[in-house]
């Protein structure tokens, strides 16, 4: 909307430049075509009055009827097309029908068909009754002029007719350009999303996580940054599967992944690791908050409630590692996989932290 109120500015000002042209070409017939007895001072300023008085009244009634600045804009030029086109008649003998012309172009800045088809047919009609009204009564032209005349606003109709049939179907086809490289763009970000996490979890995928994982531990070798691994794997889980189902199964991995994202915060990064194995890097934690946090994980999946089947308890285990200097994602992830390790051998349902030797970690990808 805001551009289409441009626009009309645009041409109400035209209008004033009109109004400007107008008068200055009277007064130059005025001063230097003196001879000719019809020019008298007071038709020179009538006329630019009403050219002026004319471009007034457009500026009056679009501040009044903003609804209707395009059938103003065009109403208005309409107008001063036939009032110049007097003005010229009366010192030519023929006034130059372009000036009528130009009305029928003012409706294609809008692309409003309508609006030309309504103004197109007003001007042929308006010129039929200018004609016999007072062309051919005070001038006497003739009808082969005024046949002429219609003929080309006739054919300038058709043409400006053509011209927006034809911008109109390029302007849809832009629109349905758009509207597929908008398509393609939701696809690529929904794709990208579908490549980056696990489809029955929604968690971030094992992939994710390792390359997550290196940005982060290049960021701790140069920039001090300190990140813990979590790995937590569910206890006796192949016991829920046999015994209730693999469905039932897949309905404990996603309760068990809704609450391990509940319980990390915004800036830690959960993953599902591969079966019923969940990894997570947390930042911004010294190693014993880190530690809170996970133990927290594991007491969520314990009070959690399974009533769809018979309240069976569910708990997992978890091993937690901090990045030490020279530690490589694997061997930060290896230490949180050893304390997984210990944490199962000594009863399961528990956080244990690495606290052994580095180099004596079995690594595993
Ligand atoms: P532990 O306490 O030592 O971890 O024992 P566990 O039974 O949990 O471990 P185990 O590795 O023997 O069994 C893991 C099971 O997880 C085996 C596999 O069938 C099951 N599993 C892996 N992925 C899925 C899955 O997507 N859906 C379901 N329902 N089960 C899965
Ligand atoms: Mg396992
Ligand atoms: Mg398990």
């Amino acid at each position: 909307m805001g551009n289409v109120d441009y626009l009309n500015r645009q041409i109400l000002y035209a209008y004033w430049i009109v109004a400007g042209m107008v008068f200055a070409v009277e007064l130059s017939y005025f001063l230097f075509d003196s001879e000719d007895h019809r020019q008298t001072l007071s038709s020179l300023a009538g006329r630019s009055l009403l050219v002026i008085a004319i471009a007034g009244l457009g500026e009056v009634l679009y501040a009044s009827f903003r609804r209707y600045g395009r059938q103003i804009v065009v109403g208005v030029s309409l107008t001063l097309a036939y009032v110049n086109y007097l003005n010229m008649g009366l010192y030519t003998e023929n006034a130059p029908g372009i000036l009528l012309i130009f009305p029928m172009f003012v409706p294609l800045i809008y692309f409003d068909r309508k609006l030309l088809d309504l103004f197109g047919a007003l001007n042929i009609g308006l010129y039929a009754a200018f004609y016999f009204a007072v062309e051919r009564v005070f001038y006497g032209r003739e009808i082969e002029d005024f046949l002429l005349m219609e003929f080309m606003l006739a054919a300038s109709m058709l043409l400006g007719r053509t011209v927006l049939i034809r911008a109109i179907e390029i302007g849809r086809q832009v629109e349905h350009l758009t509207q597929s490289q908008q398509d393609l763009i939701v696809d690529k970000a929904v794709s990208q999303r579908l490549l980056k996490t696990d489809a029955l979890t929604q968690l971030y995928n094992h992939g994710t996580f390792y390359e997550y994982l290196e940005d982060l531990v290049d960021q701790c070798r140069r920039n001090g940054l300190q990140i813990q691994v979590a790995v937590l794997d569910i206890d006796n889980f192949k016991k829920i599967n046999d015994t209730y189902g693999h469905l039932i199964g897949d309905l404990v991995l996603k309760e068990v992944s809704i609450r391990v994202g509940m319980t990390i915060s915004p800036n830690d990064f959960a993953a599902r690791y591969g079966g019923e194995e969940f990894a997570i890097i947390f930042t911004e934690k010294t190693i014993e908050e880190a530690a809170e946090y996970a133990e927290r994980i594991r007491a969520a999946v314990e009070g959690a409630n399974y009533s769809y089947m018979g309240n069976h308890p569910v708990t997992v285990s978890a091993g937690l590692s901090g990045f030490e200097p020279d530690d490589t994602a694997e061997t930060l992830f290896g230490k949180a996989d050893a304390a997984l390790y210990r944490a199962k051998r000594s009863g399961k349902n528990r956080v244990e932290r690495f606290d052994g030797n580095r180099d004596a970690v079995k690594l595993r990808k």
